[in-house]
């Protein structure tokens, strides 16, 4: 049924063609469509200072930006040198201030009239003259009954994004807001509901004609709030409904192997390990053998601290597929992990009759060649790198695939494994957790298995940020701790630009360590460039304990597993990212012994700054933009939980890093934002997931808007869940 709404925007009073033309660039073509431009900011008094409050404001620590409102008394174009800027004066019932714009000085030349009123944000500052000034700021213009509106009675303005296209059609802050309002009084009762009766009342969250009225005209800073998350939560409803219908028909799709579990083999390898695993390891397991058993295939996300014992879980779940006469394969990142995989794994596997292959790119062909054919009759086990995708390899069958490190994969090369079994198991692996937000969204479809204690004895890792100068003493310490019978790495960081120099920075570095500060003991030199055969044999020698320190690269970023080395150096840890930092720390600590970390920083303040805890969630976004290396170092320095980091990573990172969501054929987030709207994320998952547990055609009358809308609104995400 065509609606009032659905109308033209052309429709209403003061747009003509070319504004309606302007109107559909940015995606706006019926009334409804207006009706849903949201304002991204609002004008509220309780935030608006007067001048004289400014430069009070001003001599306090916090000094950001302000908002202050007043009425232009005179303007000026000003020339210094071959320059010019561009200055108003105004005032409010305090006093003065002045605006100055080096840039766009015509457009703004125009834009402000004597006797005008204008909103103006921006960190102010006091120039030489002493005069309040404002640089390029920010600023809305009121007409005189908006201002005095404002200023009397608390009346909060909205403010909408005004692109230059809209520029372009005279189209302002005060003629939108005008437009938009007209629309809203004369439409908004003919919006129909888009939630349920039952969501509604569930979340006391207001109606659809409610909410619509206060987004844009706000009867008050608490009506405001209540539309806002009317919107947010009913948008990750939404999306959450999209996620737990994907996640139901790939099950209900993917009928797979069912594995039968023989407590023989199972109990043998336990019996063969030096220790007993840990709770979460056989929480995890547990949960592993029931999907193993189960016909559908597994689909699952183990995720584990460093350290926590991945490796053996992954091993247990191999095992079980091995003697159902399938094959299993571990996917793994770098050629050293996948080397140190396969050697552990053959120990472990000594008294077993099984097969294991591996395979990396740097082998000798004639090598390569044996183990494709071995993979194609014979093989049990299958360990590698990115090479194992490769279209010479072909399986006989191919039932479990175990990928490791699994951030480090591209989805195409994870599915490329897959797609080499008829429908393989899967269990994708990570040290890197994934952000709560995260497992409810872009890996909302996957099943997760989390370890969460470390083995016993574990003692958490000592972590200090030490200045460059201190290199000396850090190499002392280094030296003592070899006399002790422990060894130690120091990682040196490569830059991608420079790869050559940075490699011979690494060398010299090696060579004259070796001449001084570590001459009396022993040293070696591990880096992406040496070749393979050369990597393998410095690995063989540290881990055998030859080596009291090796000087690496990031190459041993990942899994490497040495439990005799308790200290590791991080130079330029400035240069490092957060799970990056982590992932290296996690070398050590993987033995009952104290260990340390050392990061190594030219920075002085970010030396002090990590004596201290601190919590940043004061800080401005653009405060933390400019501190992000030194809260970094600080949150290592402060917590040793890969959890806890990996939320403070994506605090740091913004959600405007989170990839992911669109790739993976969900609508993209308007209104909400995953990191810090968490709170409603949850309810929205929960509500979601028990509601297609329920309902999972959505066929209750009581539930008819919600399908109307997923078959309508989110036709083309339904469309790819039905194709994943
Ligand atoms: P990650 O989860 O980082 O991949 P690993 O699987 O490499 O960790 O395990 C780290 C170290 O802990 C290895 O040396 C492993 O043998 C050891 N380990 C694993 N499980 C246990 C356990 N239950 N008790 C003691 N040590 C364990
Ligand atoms: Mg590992």
């Amino acid at each position: 049924m065509q609606s009032n709404l659905d109308q033209p925007v052309q429709y209403l009073k003061s747009v003509g063609p070319k504004r309606a033309e302007s109107f559909r660039k940015v995606g706006i073509t019926t009334i409804r469509d207006l009706l849903f431009y949201f304002p991204t900011r609002y004008l509220d008094r309780s935030t608006i200072l007067t001048s004289s409050k400014v430069i009070q404001y001003l001599s306090s620590d916090y000094a950001g930006e302000v908002t202050i409102i007043g009425s232009v008394i005179d303007k000026e174009k000003i020339r210094y040198g071959k320059r010019q800027l561009f200055k108003v004066r105004m005032r409010d019932s305090q006093g003065f201030f002045e605006c100055v714009w080096f840039q766009g000085i015509k457009y703004f030349t125009n834009l402000f009239n004597i006797g005008e009123y204008f909103a103006i944000s921006a960190k102010p500052v006091i120039t030489k003259y002493g005069h309040l000034q404002f640089v390029h700021p920010d600023f809305d213009k009121l007409n005189d009954s908006e201002s005095q509106e404002f200023l009397n009675t608390g009346k909060i303005i909205p403010h909408y994004p005004l692109s230059k296209e809209l520029r372009d059609v005279k189209l302002g802050d005060l003629s939108l807001r005008r437009i938009i309002s007209s629309a809203v009084e004369m439409y908004v009762s003919e919006l129909g509901e888009t939630l349920p009766e039952w969501f509604i009342e569930k979340h006391s969250i207001p109606g659809i004609v409610f909410s619509i009225k206060n987004i844009h005209f706000p009867e008050n800073s608490e009506q405001l709030k209540n539309a806002i998350t009317r919107f947010k939560i009913e948008e990750l409803f939404y999306l959450e409904i999209l996620i737990a219908l994907r996640k139901k028909r790939i099950k209900a799709k993917n009928l797979g192997i069912k594995f039968s579990v023989d407590p023989g083999p199972v109990k043998k390898i336990l019996a063969a390990l030096p220790f007993d695993l840990t709770s979460d390891q056989l929480k995890v397991l547990h949960e592993i053998r029931v999907d193993m058993e189960s016909e559908e295939s597994m689909n699952r996300l183990l995720q584990g601290d460093v350290g926590s014992g991945k490796t053996i879980v992954a091993l247990i779940a191999m095992i079980i597929a091995v003697s159902n006469g399938f094959q299993a394969a571990l996917m793994v990142p770098t050629e050293i992990l996948a080397d140190q995989h396969f050697k552990t794994i053959s120990k472990l596997l000594k008294n077993f009759d099984y097969k294991i292959n591996l395979v990396i790119g740097g082998q000798k062909k004639s090598d390569r060649d044996k183990n494709l054919k071995d993979i194609l009759s014979q093989s049990n086990l299958i360990i590698g790198t990115h090479a194992l995708f490769e279209q010479t390899v072909n399986f006989k069958n191919l039932g479990l695939v175990i990928i490791d490190e699994q951030h480090r994969f591209g989805v195409a090369q994870r599915a490329g494994l897959i797609m080499k079994g008829k429908r393989p198991d899967v269990i994708i692996m990570t040290a890197t957790p994934i952000p709560r937000t995260m497992s409810l969204t872009v890996y909302g479809d996957l099943d997760v298995s989390t370890i969460k204690e470390k083995p016993q004895n574990r003692k958490s890792i000592k972590t200090k940020v030490v200045a460059e100068k201190s290199l000396p003493e850090v190499f002392n310490y280094i030296v003592e701790n070899s006399r002790k019978g422990f060894q130690s790495f120091i990682v040196y960081p490569l830059v991608e630009e420079s790869e050559k120099l940075e490699l011979k920075a690494a060398e010299t570095y090696y060579e004259k360590l070796k001449s001084t500060f570590l001459k009396n003991i022993s040293v070696g030199l591990l880096h992406g460039k040496m070749n393979w055969k050369d990597k393998e044999k410095v690995m063989m020698e540290f881990a055998e304990g030859k080596f009291d320190v090796l000087i690496s690269t990031t190459v041993i970023e990942v899994g490497i597993d040495i439990p005799n080395a308790n200290m590791i150096v991080i130079n330029d840890a400035f240069r490092f990212g957060l799970s990056q930092l982590h992932q290296l720390r996690g070398r050590v600590g993987r033995n009952d012994v104290q260990s340390y970390c050392i990061l190594v920083t030219k920075n002085e303040y970010a030396v002090k700054s990590a004596q201290y805890t601190f919590d940043f969630s004061y800080l401005s976004k653009s405060q933390i933009e400019k501190n992000k290396s030194i809260i970094r170092l600080n949150a290592m320095a402060q917590y040793d939980d890969g959890f806890k980091l990996s939320e403070i990573d994506l605090k740091l990172r913004g959600p405007g890093d989170i990839f992911g969501i669109k790739q993976s054929g969900f609508p993209e987030l308007k209104f909400a934002d995953i990191v810090n709207d968490v709170e409603l994320l949850i309810k929205a998952k929960e509500d979601a997931f028990e509601l297609i547990k329920i309902d999972p055609d959505l066929s209750n009358p009581q539930n008819s808007i919600l399908k109307n809308i997923i078959e309508e609104k989110y036709k083309e995400n339904l469309h790819f869940i039905n194709i994943a």
